[in-house]
Formats: structure tokens, C-alpha cells, sequence
């Protein structure tokens, strides 16, 4: 006899969550993620009621979970989707066409950054530089200034991103073992911005596993791409995600428990740890270190490097 879900009862359960001690059906899964999303705003101050949201979508299942239960969740919320194609060929076109899709399904209105037409520089440029075996660093910061810069074009402060616990995990570990402490400070939910015409950066997702959201999206009919960057092989990331399930086997509640751990460890570094301090960038305003943001450096280098041929 099939399990019945532990909610209604009546249909069959399809998805096991044990840290939940939970066995549901699809309506109930369904319900109960868009709850746990919603708690998760709330629980944290995301964001209050008439401040319009911007969420990060990227084509993957993550950033569309995230839109679309959102959407759900906060009915009467303004909330915009905010895409940035890399011009990685055969992937970034792809992931549009789907962010897109998505926008359209969920009735948001969408803003798109194409780098190369504003930089005329693509992510795969930079294969042609020393950074083309930290091309997923050059990625990130790329990620970070775009979203900012249409953030501002749509009018939001507020910058949801679908970073799942296994993400958050993920980078944890890899700055607690390079001890980057700062960058540990940062994975927390929210994150205020670092000068006041900037977005306030939220994870909504923080607390829900990549597999919950590939659920989410395939029960709820959620339009994502499953192609792989291509440049995402040998990614450390994976293979620090691949150690985690490794230690899920024997106890699978073992990253809900780190999770919560590193939730309240983050509140006790957050008092240790002082921020570095930040100068506007003399060239477009963004955080700098030395007056140059991270951004104008690597774009002004790769276009040197390109224009050398
Ligand atoms: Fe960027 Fe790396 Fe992700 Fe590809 S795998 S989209 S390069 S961060
Ligand atoms: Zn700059």
C-alpha cells in the first residue's frame, strides 16, 4: 500500500522531507513550500509590504522557484524579474529565452542586461585572460555589479536572489577553510546594502534544498533550463556539494543542522567582524577597496587584452 501524505491524508505521498518528519503528496508539497518561503520573508524582514521587489533570474530552477513562489505568496507585492545574459555561448541565450518564459508565466515584468551589448564584452572573453581558471569568481563579480545596475533601471532596493541552502553550505565551508571570514558575514539572509542607493540583497531560498526546488518547479509546472554553464565543470562548488551528500547519506537532516548552526554563528561574527570599509568606485560608484571596483578593473583589462587581439 502506497504511503498516504501526512497532511491531507487522502492522496499519496510523493516527496519524503525527515526534517520536516514529513511525507506529502504534490498539493501539499506545493503548499508547504511556498509557507516555508513565506515564513522565511517574514522571519527576516526581507522586505515589507508596498516595497517593490526585484528577483534575480537566471534560467535555472532555483531563481524560478524563487519567482514563482514569491508571486504566490505575496499576491499584491510589486515584483520585478531581473536577468543578466553573459553571452557564454550556446548556455546564456538559452537561459534568457527561459527567464522570459518564466517572467511571462508568472506575469512580471522583466529587465534584462546583455553584457555584450553594453560592454561589448562577453563572460567567455575572459578565457583569453589569467582568469580562465577562475572564470566562476569573474562570473560572481560580473553577477553582483550587473544586478545592482538594473536593480536601479527598474526602480527596486530590495535584490532577491535564489540561493539555496546548498549553495549557502557550500560557500560556508569554503570560507571558513580559507577563513574569509567577511565573506562568511555576507552569506547571511539578509544582507543591507553597503551605501544607501544600493539594494538590500535576501535569500529567500536559504532555508529550502536544491532538490526542493527542482520539485517545486517540475510539480508547479515552473518553466527553467537544465543545460549546465559550460564552465561549471570541476567547479569547486560541486565538489564540496558532492562531500555534503556524501555526509546527507547517514543522516540526512545534517545540513538543515548545519544550517542553523551557521545561522547563529553568523549573528556572534557579525559583532567580531568588522566589514573592510568601501570608497565609491571613481568610475561607477560601487563599492571599491582603492577607489577602482572590481568590476571597472577586470572589464578594463579583458577590453585591453581584446584590443591587443
Ligand atoms: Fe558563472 Fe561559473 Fe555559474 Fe557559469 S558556472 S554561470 S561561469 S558562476
Ligand atoms: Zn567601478
Amino acid at each position: 500500500m502506497p504511503r498516504k501524505c501526512s497532511r491531507c491524508g487522502s492522496a499519496n505521498a510523493e516527496v519524503s522531507l525527515p526534517y520536516a518528519k514529513l511525507s506529502l503528496c504534490r498539493d501539499c508539497f506545493l503548499e508547504y513550500y511556498i509557507h516555508r518561503v513565506k515564513r522565511t520573508v517574514e522571519k527576516y524582514r526581507m522586505f515589507r509590504k508596498g516595497e517593490a521587489v526585484g528577483v534575480a533570474v537566471s534560467g535555472g530552477k532555483d531563481s524560478a522557484a524563487l519567482l514563482h513562489s514569491l508571486r504566490r505568496a505575496f499576491l499584491s507585492q510589486k515584483i520585478v524579474a531581473l536577468h543578466v545574459n553573459l553571452g557564454i555561448p550556446e548556455y546564456s541565450d538559452r537561459c534568457q529565452e527561459e527567464a522570459e518564459r518564466l517572467a511571462e508565466s508568472v506575469g512580471v515584468d522583466i529587465y534584462i542586461l546583455d553584457l555584450k551589448r553594453e560592454e561589448n564584452v562577453s563572460l567567455s572573453d575572459f578565457k583569453r585572460t589569467i582568469y580562465k581558471k577562475k572564470i566562476c569568481s569573474v562570473c560572481g563579480t560580473i553577477k553582483r555589479h550587473s544586478f545592482e545596475e538594473i536593480a536601479g533601471r527598474a526602480g527596486v532596493k530590495v535584490l532577491a536572489t535564489g540561493h539555496n541552502m546548498d549553495d549557502i553550505l557550500s560557500f560556508m565551508l569554503s570560507s571558513l577553510f580559507t577563513k574569509q571570514w567577511a565573506q562568511l558575514v555576507r552569506l547571511k539572509p539578509v544582507l543591507p546594502p553597503l551605501f544607501s542607493w544600493m539594494t538590500r540583497k535576501v535569500k529567500p531560498l536559504i532555508k529550502i534544498s536544491g532538490r526542493e526546488n527542482l520539485l517545486y518547479c517540475l510539480y508547479a509546472g515552473v518553466p527553467f533550463t537544465e543545460i549546465e554553464c559550460p564552465y561549471s565543470k570541476g567547479a569547486k562548488t560541486k565538489e564540496r556539494l558532492k562531500a555534503l551528500e556524501i555526509l546527507s547519506m547517514n543522516n540526512p537532516n545534517i545540513k538543515y543542522q548545519a544550517l542553523d548552526a551557521f545561522l547563529e554563528i553568523s549573528k556572534i561574527l557579525e559583532e567580531k567582524i568588522k566589514l573592510p570599509k568601501a570608497t565609491p568606485c571613481v568610475k561607477c560608484g560601487f563599492p571599491s577597496r582603492d577607489g577602482i571596483c572590481a568590476y571597472c578593473k577586470r572589464m578594463a583589462y579583458v577590453k585591453e587584452i581584446l584590443s591587443n587581439g
